[in-house]
């Protein structure tokens, strides 16, 4: 069985597109691996980094 690659997934905020600007953030649902991009100052990425426990 293949990996598949992630799911992108466009923010319904900030509608960032992969490229200059905007940031990643990785998530995974029940095996699917998605990739959400953001604008830097997108609050939802903010919320993305404390739900994965990056922000102290
Ligand atoms: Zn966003």
């Amino acid at each position: 069985m293949s990996v598949l690659p992630p799911r992108i997934v466009v923010c319904s905020n900030c509608q960032a597109r992969p490229g200059a600007g905007a940031v990643p953030t990785l998530a995974a649902h029940e095996g699917e691996l998605t990739v959400t991009w953001h604008a830097t100052v997108c609050p939802h990425h903010l919320a993305d980094r404390i739900l994965a426990g990056k922000e102290s």
